[in-house]
């Protein structure tokens, strides 16, 4: 296990080794950012965005948390895909969750957690949203993969539900949204499913702007 110091060290190392490659990289990222996508990720350690797209500081704008969920209360998701995409304007937004994930798992249990039981249950409407399919499948593994994938889909049209990205629609700003899931054993992305400006929406939903 590393120690806090050594992690100091590593990052020592790592900004030598930048500079070493490129003299302005710091001073480059120093002046501002402009990111092309915001991430909404799970928190898990094992699905870092940068290092699983392989790109550089500077290139993604990122939220995470437990199960990469789009919870229309929750402030602090809200800030950051309104500053994304109003200030930022990002081209592309990514809800990305991974097979295996212990958020998703711990949704289909009874098991009393505390405080998490209120974030969980978002992820028990998805499966009462898809009970027939999920009840199908008897195997325990494959059934919890495709709650998995059906959460990140219905996380994609919460994102489609937000008055941010609507907005955005309808102006010369279109943001697409995507819905990404990643293989733990194979370190792959897949898409499931995409959405922009063209997309149908249940009108139930739909703000006039
Ligand atoms: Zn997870």
């Amino acid at each position: 296990m590393k120690s806090t110091n050594q992690l100091l060290l590593a990052n020592k190392a790592w900004a030598k080794e930048k500079v070493e490659t490129s003299p302005n990289f710091f001073t480059n990222l120093a002046k501002g950012q402009n990111p092309r996508f915001l991430w909404i990720g799970c928190s898990d350690s094992r699905v870092p965005a940068d290092q699983i797209t392989n790109t550089e500081p500077g290139e993604i704008f990122v939220h995470r948390n437990v199960a990469n969920m789009v919870v229309h209360t929750d402030l602090n998701l809200l800030s950051v895909l309104q500053y994304a995409v109003e200030v930022l304007k990002v081209e592309h937004v990514m809800v990305v969750g991974h097979y295996g994930c212990g958020g998703v798992l711990a949704s289909m249990q009874s098991q009393h957690l505390g405080l998490i039981n209120k974030w969980l249950r978002n992820i028990k409407e998805v499966y009462r949203l898809n009970r027939e399919e999920l009840d199908g499948i008897s195997d325990e593994v494959a059934r919890g993969n495709r709650l998995v994938e059906l959460n990140i889909v219905e996380q994609v049209f919460n994102l489609a539900k937000t008055s941010i990205i609507q907005k955005s629609w309808n102006t010369t700003h279109k943001p697409t949204i995507h819905g990404w899931v990643y293989g733990m054993e194979d370190g792959i992305l897949k898409e499931l499913v995409q959405m922009d400006n063209t997309s149908e929406l249940d009108p139930v939903f739909k703000f006039d702007f």
